[in-house]
């Protein structure tokens, strides 16, 4: 799931466009009565939807049947998730069954006790305008009549609600990401209108004398809850010319603007099918457009409406929602807390599907897309425990864990990293994992111990800021090279990891690599040519920033002083320093390429923090801002043309 800010959108750029991925960071949270994981005693096993859509008086009309099996003995009483919709009836086989419906809950007393190896089936009958998070909200069902087209449609994951599975805004259900079933819809609409839903059309009836069709599709394939949707509007049904499997619900406006932005989606499934292995769905692949996007749902992303534009720079957008047909829709995590099972997963294979045109445009998308990104969000709290819906859905469970897995590829190489990620993937298919279990198949694969990186990239928070002073002496006919290295982050762990230095001389080029899991650590290379200079991890192969060569020692910086960040970043011609716990000092700044060569300096005010970048190249580069006291910080600034 990528959460696009309309209001935000420019002139879309070529290539991925950061600025349309901004994400809300505060907003109206709804908690959920049962926002905690409370006792499972039943299990699912399918949902059968029919609802009746009237898009003019925003209604709809349903009935649902569950059947489930009970995981404990003497199962007397069910709950379900529902929330916004009001329950008229709920009957079995035999008729009437009492029930209660207690905010977003539906107790449901069965007519006796039932044992494991039961199966139950009970209908609900409910109806009502169903909810939806609100202006700016993103998750539940939505009725668009103007403007971004004419679409009813749901979302099946909220960024303010928590937890934010909302298959409970549709139909009761266990709204958990554990709990998968298979799901058929029965959508009627009015007979001008398409309806589009999960899995694959197995039938349009038309309903005698009152002009509506219902369609009926069906997903056997077990899912969970927050994937189920269905789209309304008066689609144009366009097929992949290379797989008929793949099709296209687009507005028909816009199909002309589609054959463009679509062209690549069958280079898109050819890299992921022979990078992680066939696509796992026996029915249908899709993107619908939709007013709000984008969303996974399986075997259905609803695409945002302006990214079919008749161009290709969203792109990398289909492919992170296509990704998680693997990633996500196939091995879910079992807890909202592990969401970067899905969302990392789901970033690292948008680099994936950058591969496809070669190593260098892999490189270029992991720093560029991933590892920037994060660096300038300012984040600070762990990939597995994020704590609020703003950090579930963040720049560290996306981006930082993107770049996580790019890191873990570099240390384990691409051999055993793939062989990992194809066992991960045949355990937990069409079910669900946790961290630990990605782990495990690390271990079994690489027979070591890897908790050394698991428990600072993914458990704890923040990234390395290494500080390197390097220097040399004839040896003989050699040189020794010492690489003196601190890290001098303020928050977070020391990291380990394998450190690569590429050193230069005259004529000739040696890579070296220091094993670095001490904040203050030397080693002395040797080679047998005279260095000229060094390079740090030339591959980019760890997030982090690093200052080298710069006279000052930077002392790290003291407590309680915020973090250094600029506004904006990427900057144009100029940019504001925000140092919250330093806005009343005055402060000394240098602006330092990546070699650590200082090339211009500011003395600010407490009334002057804007520094004028005319003149500056377009690139990265390191502010370095001291304060009173000596307190120092740097951070990345990135100067745009
Ligand atoms: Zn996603």
């Amino acid at each position: 799931m990528i959460v696009i800010l309309i209001a935000l959108i420019a002139a879309p750029m070529p290539g991925p466009d950061m600025s349309v991925l901004s994400r809300p960071v505060t907003g109206p949270y709804t908690h959920l009565l049962y926002s905690t994981d409370v006792p499972h005693d039943y299990d699912v096993i399918s949902y059968d939807v029919t609802v009746e859509v009237f898009p003019a008086i925003e209604v709809l009309e349903c009935i649902t049947d569950v059947v489930f099996t009970p995981e404990i003995t003497g199962l007397d009483e069910i709950r379900l998730d529902l929330v916004g919709l009001a329950v008229t009836a709920v009957s079995d086989i035999n008729g009437s069954l009492s029930y209660s419906q207690v905010e977003d809950s539906l107790f449901i007393t069965l007519a006796q006790p039932i044992d494991p190896g039961d199966t139950i089936w009970v209908q609900i009958d409910y109806s009502g305008t169903p909810w939806n998070e609100g202006a700016g909200g993103f998750g539940g069902f939505w009725f668009n009549t103007t403007g971004s087209g004419n679409v009813s449609y749901h979302m099946g994951v909220g960024v303010y609600t928590d937890p934010p599975s909302l298959g409970r805004v549709i139909f009761p259900c266990w709204d958990h990401p554990s709990d998968k079933a298979a799901i058929d819809f029965h959508i009627t609409v009015p007979d001008t209108l398409y309806a589009v839903a999960n899995g694959d059309l197995l039938s349009m009836d038309e309903n005698g004398t009152d002009a509506t069709l219902t369609y009926n599709w069906s997903q056997p394939q077990l899912m969970p809850t927050y994937l189920a949707a269905f789209a309304v509007s008066d689609y144009a049904v366009l097929v992949d010319s290379t797989y008929d499997w793949i099709n296209y619900f687009v507005y028909p406006d816009d199909i002309d603007d589609a054959l463009v932005s679509f062209q690549n989606v069958n280079l898109m499934m050819d890299q992921y099918e022979s990078t992680y292995g066939a696509y796992p769905w026996d029915t249908k692949f899709s993107y619908v457009q939709t007013p709000k996007g984008d969303m996974e749902h399986l075997t259905q992303v609803y695409h945002i409406y302006f990214a079919i534009n008749g161009g290709n720079n969203y792109d990398w957008l289909l492919a992170h929602e296509m990704s998680h047909h693997w990633w996500g829709n196939c091995v879910t995590e079992d807890i909202w807390t592990d969401v970067w099972l899905s969302e990392g997963f789901a970033v690292y294979s948008e680099a994936v599907w950058a591969e496809y045109y070669g190593e260098a445009a892999y490189d270029n998308y992991v720093v560029n897309d991933l590892m920037i990104p994060y660096l300038n969000s300012g984040e600070m709290f762990p990939i597995t425990n994020p704590t609020t819906p703003a950090e579930m859905w963040s720049y560290t469970t996306y981006q930082k864990a993107g770049s996580v897995l790019h890191m873990l590829r570099h240390v384990l190489g691409d051999v055993d990293f793939y062989q990992v990620l194809h066992n991960y993937f045949e355990e937990f298919k069409y079910s669900n994992a946790y961290t630990d279990d990605f782990r495990d198949h690390v271990e079994a694969v690489t027979g070591d111990d890897i908790d050394w990186f698991f428990d600072t990239w993914l458990h704890d928070w923040g990234y390395p800021v290494y500080d390197i002073q390097y220097s040399w002496v004839q040896s003989g006919g050699d040189w020794d090279l010492t690489v003196d290295l601190e890290q001098i982050q303020t928050t977070g762990p020391v990291f380990t990891m394998p450190l690569e230095f590429l050193i230069h001389g005259a004529s000739v080029d040696s890579l070296v690599v220091m094993w670095n899991d001490q904040a203050v650590q030397s080693s002395v290379f040797t080679v047998p040519f005279e260095p000229t200079s060094v390079e740090f991890d030339p591959g980019n192969y760890v997030l982090s920033t690093h200052l080298t060569g710069v006279e000052d020692q930077p002392l790290p910086p003291l407590l309680g002083t915020g973090a250094l960040h600029f506004a904006p970043n990427p900057a144009l011609q100029s940019t504001v320093l925000l140092w919250s716990g330093m806005a009343a000092s005055d402060l000394h700044v240098g602006l330092y390429d990546l070699s650590g060569r200082k090339l211009q300096d500011w003395s600010l005010t407490e009334s002057e923090r804007v520094l004028d970048l005319t003149g500056v190249p377009s690139g990265m580069y390191l502010i370095e801002a001291s304060g009173p006291g000596n307190i120092r910080q740097t951070a990345k600034l990135i100067v745009q043309d």
